[in-house]
């Protein structure tokens, strides 16, 4: 827990969010600016700054487990989603606590603007 991060306050229970899934180690919730039809935030209960930051294999099967089971859920998975991971600030992260991006529901450009 790091007493200044969103994600921390979020997975403390010290913001609401809009939780669509949930294990033990992981929490999915929904963008609250969203980008697509569908924008969920697949993010690890453990305090990790950046994909970079990531020590141990298991945290990104956790997020994968969980990002393929609420695509299955919200019925994602025929029309197709894309995943993004923003690492540093010319990527635009701008909650520095490891997120995955489950984006859907629209037809989205290639290569990313
Ligand atoms: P990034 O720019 O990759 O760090 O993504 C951060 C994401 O968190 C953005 O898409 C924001 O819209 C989203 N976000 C920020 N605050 C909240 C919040 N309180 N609840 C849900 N999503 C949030």
């Amino acid at each position: 827990m790091v007493s200044n991060c969103v994600f921390c306050k979020i997975i403390n229970g010290d913001i609401k969010s809009d939780v669509v899934y949930e294990t033990k180690d992981v929490l999915a919730i929904r963008d609250v600016a969203p980008q697509a039809p569908h924008h969920y935030l697949i993010i690890p209960k453990l305090h990790i700054p950046t994909s970079q930051d990531v020590r141990d294999p298991s945290i990104w099967a956790n997020l994968m487990e969980v990002l393929t089971i609420v695509a299955q859920r919200m019925g994602l998975v025929d029309s197709g989603y894309r995943v993004v991971i923003n690492c540093g600030s010319q990527a635009c992260q701008s909650i520095f606590h490891l997120h995955l991006h489950l984006l859907s529901g629209r037809k989205f450009g290639w290569p990313p603007g």
